[in-house]
């Protein structure tokens, strides 16, 4: 087999760096895993580049450091035997070759020292075991011990040993073949399919953060809806996400069939991959029907109903995030909220559309409005182009009206025109609950229309509901 050389994969001059010094140590060095991989890909020049040694990778790693301009910081691992530099926009991670084996109660592996060989073993896939030379006898020389180049030709993902080892030994794995078969738009070799179906249940000994991490690269990818389907055909997806796997099916009783809210899920979440890159809002796509499984209910008379299912929903991903320890905080509130709002330009959409209607769309959503029109609109899954059109064309004007409102009444971030204080002091109150009353009141006939939001009209408006609840003006 002829020797393949990619020398000019390696032409910053890090690489030749990197060769001198691990030269100096004595030791031989290889540039290995992502960056081989996406620079084959022609995915553009990577910046993370992993080096593994044969002998010490930190030791490399400060010699490499003591010659690199400006003497960058090395950070140590010892417990992982690694050490990483930042230069420039480059990230530089160091190790040494090593042989793994496996406790099987943990992700722990024991390690020793080992070939390159052996390093190549331990890696994940064929298409991430492999290496460039960095010696200079051989510099950019491939070493392929498991054809990875061809897997990439292929567009496969494999696993150099038996699969049922590698994904056993550390099951993280079994979500990175799925976050790299949705990725690269590869295909997962079957006997590997068929592993990580039989592994499905050692998921659970991965820390959740692992897990969310693949789980945000797959939603971040251009087509998440073929991560979420094999995750859902090999079995994980019940073990982490048990929400989106309780909507899969379609009941029918008495001839009335409801939508398979799966399916229908992954279509939403593929159309707003479409529209927007925000994870957070592609999130709220992926999530935006939980709450319709437990509140599917036949009617007799009226079919199926999923009442309520956007508050349940927005309650569910309280629990969700909090299971799977993401952070509970304002992107958590945000989907929250989009989930609960998610139907509710639909039924503006439904007939005419009132001026009131969507007042109160724009202050309930407030800077979230445009985001949440973006949400119902990748909702519009159906098959039929007439609806599909007439839907389509409704949103538009429910958006065109957005901007409409908004120009003349300012309803986003509403702030009342008139302030608790001022009627406090024009009717002479002390706090009480008649001033929630007229505040309250003021807003309502704003959103409805009655008065613009404007000071004088509200000052106007305050007096006579002031008077409507017996106040008398104070006087002065
Ligand atoms: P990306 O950076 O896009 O996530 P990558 O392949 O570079 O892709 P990293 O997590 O940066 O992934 O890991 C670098 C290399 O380390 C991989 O290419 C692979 O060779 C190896 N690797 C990473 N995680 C594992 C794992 N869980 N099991 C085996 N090898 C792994
Ligand atoms: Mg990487």
């Amino acid at each position: 087999m002829s020797i393949k050389n990619y020398k000019q994969a390696l032409k910053s001059p890090v690489f030749e760096i990197v060769q001198a010094s691990a030269h100096e140590l004595g030791v031989d060095s290889y540039v290995i895993g992502g960056f081989v991989r996406d620079y084959l890909l022609k995915r553009g020049m990577p910046k993370d580049i992993d080096i593994v040694a044969v002998g010490s990778g930190i030791a490399l790693a400060k010699r490499v450091a003591s010659k690199l301009k400006g003497n960058p910081h090395v950070s140590v691992f010892k417990n992982f035997g690694t050490a990483m530099i930042k230069h420039g926009d480059l990230e530089l991670e160091f190790v040494g070759a090593r042989k793994e084996s496996y406790d099987r109660s943990s992700r722990k592996p024991v390690v020793e020292d080992g070939t390159l060989e052996d390093d190549q073993k331990r890696r994940d896939f064929t298409i991430n075991a492999l290496a460039l030379s960095l010696q200079e006898k051989n510099f950019g020389n491939l070493l392929d011990p498991f054809d990875g180049l061809g897997d990439l030709e292929r567009k496969l993902i494999r696993t150099p040993l038996d699969p049922d080892i590698t994904y056993s030994d550390d099951p993280l794995r079994m979500m990175r073949a799925i976050r790299f078969a949705t990725q690269l738009r590869f295909t997962i070799q079957i006997r590997s399919l068929q592993s990580i179906t039989a592994n499905k249940e050692r998921i659970n000994i991965v820390s959740k953060e692992r897990i969310v991490d693949e789980l945000h690269k797959i939603l971040a990818s251009q087509k998440p809806s073929i991560g979420f389907s094999l995750l859902h055909k090999t079995g994980l997806l019940s073990n982490i996400l048990p929400e989106l796997t309780a909507l899969e099916g379609i009941e029918e009783i008495e001839g009335q069939r409801h939508k398979d809210n799966f399916w229908h899920t992954l279509e939403v979440v593929d159309n707003i991959s479409g529209k927007t890159d925000d994870i957070w809002l592609r999130w709220a796509a992926l999530l935006h029907d939980i709450g319709k499984a437990p509140t599917k209910k036949f009617h007799k008379k009226i079919g199926w109903t999923f009442h309520g299912h956007e508050f349940v929903g927005s309650k569910m991903v309280y629990k969700l995030f909090k299971r799977l320890r993401m952070p509970l905080n304002d992107k958590m509130r945000f989907v929250q909220k989009m989930v609960l709002m998610s139907s509710r330009p639909i039924v503006l959409s439904e007939d005419y559309v009132t001026d009131s209607a969507v007042r109160r769309l724009v202050y309930d959503a407030g800077d979230y409005v445009d985001d949440l029109m973006t949400l119902c609109e990748a909702d519009i899954t159906t098959k039929n182009p007439k609806k599909q059109r007439k839907y389509k064309n409704n949103f538009k004007k429910v958006r065109q009206k957005i901007i409409e409102v908004e120009e003349r009444d300012h309803i986003r971030n509403f702030q009342p025109p008139i302030s608790g204080e001022e009627i406090m002091r024009t009717f002479d109150l002390r706090p009480s609950k008649e001033i929630g009353v007229i505040k309250d009141a003021i807003k309502e006939a704003i959103l409805e229309g009655e008065i613009p939001n404007e000071y004088d009209a509200a000052k106007e408006y305050m007096l006579k509901k002031g008077i409507e609840l017996g106040l008398s003006i104070a006087a002065g």
